[in-house]
């Protein structure tokens, strides 16, 4: 059906020199590392424990029609391109290929413009999450996607990703608060999708396409993105149960309840105690699991809105009931939460997975999570964005452990079998990138990803786009 995906080959060293040539020739001003130690700053992304390639080169644009050169000469020169943000992606998705260019966007950093009227805001990519959240709230305005790694990873990252974060369950991910998007292709052709439309169907959803699709089908150099009215500073609670189950039961029992609170985020015993003694927040350090509940609703539902959370967490059995007093503490606890991966590092050596299922399955998920743990014998500290069914298990080893890598293999393949039996997934928000592709066919069917293939082909004849990444 499809034409093959082109295999990922490192450039000969005469193509690599032709390249660089061409490049400097076409774009004397761009900025271009060339040096080792530059190039190996840009090798690993979060997931340092992957093998990764040196990059031939890093190229750090300002412009689009910089952007649509650099790929232009790449696929005339056979140069693997990989696009990267701000590196801080868990799945592999932006690391070095050996002998390839990396694109990193951050210098492309510029809001292009704040449209209030129609409740958007025109972006580069390079720009980072939380800087434009901080933009657009000085106009009244408010950005939703919100991942953890707010402060760190950029626009383009959370597109490339499709990132999550703590409020998806209200706002949904990166992808639900795209309008239009410019993006390069694989031959250095540049295309517009979508716009400011709120309703807009006018052929293939071309914009929900590039979107997570982690830059293996073209590079995002502007995005126009859907912004709201700023709601209502956040109410928080926390809720402290005796089992894993009961908290399970808690987020099921929430839905039902037909409650869409901004936050409904969980923490196992082992990330509680981490958490505490990262930041000393006298949490209940006897409790099995915790969750962090926060409404954005104007004082007086919000209020409303979390006494039935309340309920709903007391009818499941929890033992303890905590309010934040005012929005500096909740300030606090969120951060906390926002925190718990490098608390976990703390610890030890974090392998940090990212499993999603229907929400009803949390409960069996956390069960599954619990006997693989035993099973190999693996510290496993979970938490994650219980409301959306995604959980995040991190398998935990002393540094240094020989153990860790096969260890984590086993456990992982345990996990994503267990994930996709409860109809879930093997990565709700972090991607495939090139730590999870052969469970891809797993879980979506061989089928689909001849499908996915022919797209790529489509798009990328050369195969230049990331290979090795997603499919
Ligand atoms: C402490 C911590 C907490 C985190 N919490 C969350 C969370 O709550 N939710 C979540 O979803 N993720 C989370 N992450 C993962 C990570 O921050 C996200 O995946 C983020 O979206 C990556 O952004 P980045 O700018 O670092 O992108 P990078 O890591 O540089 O790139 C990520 C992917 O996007 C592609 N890409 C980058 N820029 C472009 C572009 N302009 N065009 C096309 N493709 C592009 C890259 O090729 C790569 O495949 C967390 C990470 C850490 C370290």
């Amino acid at each position: 059906m499809s034409a093959p995906v082109a295999p990922v080959t490192a450039p000969p060293p005469a193509a690599r020199v032709a390249f660089l040539d061409d490049v400097r020739a076409e774009l004397p001003d761009l900025r271009l590392l060339t040096d080792a130690a530059d190039r190996e700053s840009y090798r690993l992304d979060e997931t340092t424990y992957l093998a990764a390639g040196l990059p031939l080169a890093v190229a750090l644009p300002e412009t689009t029609s910089e952007v649509s050169a650099l790929v232009r000469l790449a696929a005339q020169h056979r140069i693997p391109v990989v696009p990267r943000g701000a590196g801080t992606g868990l799945s592999g998705g932006a690391t070095g290929i050996e002998g390839g260019l990396t694109i990193a966007l951050t210098r492309m950093n510029r809001i292009l413009e704040i449209d209030g009227g129609n409740l958007c805001v025109v972006t580069q990519p390079g720009i980072i999450n939380a800087e434009l959240k901080k933009r657009v709230a000085a106009e009244g305005l408010f950005y939703a996607p919100d991942p953890a790694s707010y402060e760190m990873c950029s626009i383009g990252g959370n597109l490339g990703t499709n990132a999550g974060g703590l409020c998806c369950i209200k706002y949904g991910q990166t992808r639900d608060n795209v309008l239009g998007l410019e993006v390069v292709l694989a031959d250095g052709s540049v295309i517009r999708t979508g716009g400011r439309n709120v309703k807009d169907v006018a052929g293939y959803a071309l914009t929900h396409l590039f979107v997570g699709s982690q830059g293996t089908l073209g590079i995002i150099t502007e995005a126009t993105l859907r912004l709201r009215p700023a709601p209502s500073p956040k109410s928080t609670m926390l809720a402290f149960f005796p089992t894993l189950d009961a908290a399970g039961d808690a987020v099921a029992a929430i839905a039902v309840a037909g409650l869409v609170p901004v936050t409904l985020e969980l923490l196992d015993a082992a990330t509680i105690a981490a958490v505490d003694d990262a930041n000393n927040l006298g949490l209940d350090r006897d409790a099995a699991a915790m969750l962090l509940v926060e409404s954005d609703l104007p004082p007086d539902a919000a209020r409303a809105e979390l006494d039935r959370a309340i309920a709903a967490c007391e009818s499941a059995g929890a033992t303890s009931i905590i309010r934040a007093e005012d929005p500096q503490e909740a300030d606090w606890l969120r951060q906390a939460r926002r925190l718990a991966l490098r608390a976990l590092e703390r610890v030890g050596e974090v392998r940090m997975e990212d499993v999603g299922v229907p929400r009803a399955r949390v409960p069996d998920l956390l069960r599954a999570i619990d006997e693989i743990g035993k099973r190999y014998g693996i510290r496993v500290a979970t938490f994650g964005h219980a409301g959306d069914g995604n959980l995040h298990p991190n398998f935990i080893f002393e540094r240094g452990d020989p153990r860790a890598e096969e260890l984590t293999e086993a456990a992982r393949s345990d996990l994503y079998r267990a994930a996709i039996a409860l109809g879930g997934t093997v990565t709700a928000e972090h991607g495939i990138g090139s730590s999870r592709r052969e469970f891809l066919p797993i879980q979506v069917g061989a089928g689909t990803v001849e499908v996915m293939r022919s797209i790529k082909a489509a798009l990328d004849p050369l195969g230049i786009l990331n290979p090795g990444r997603v499919i």
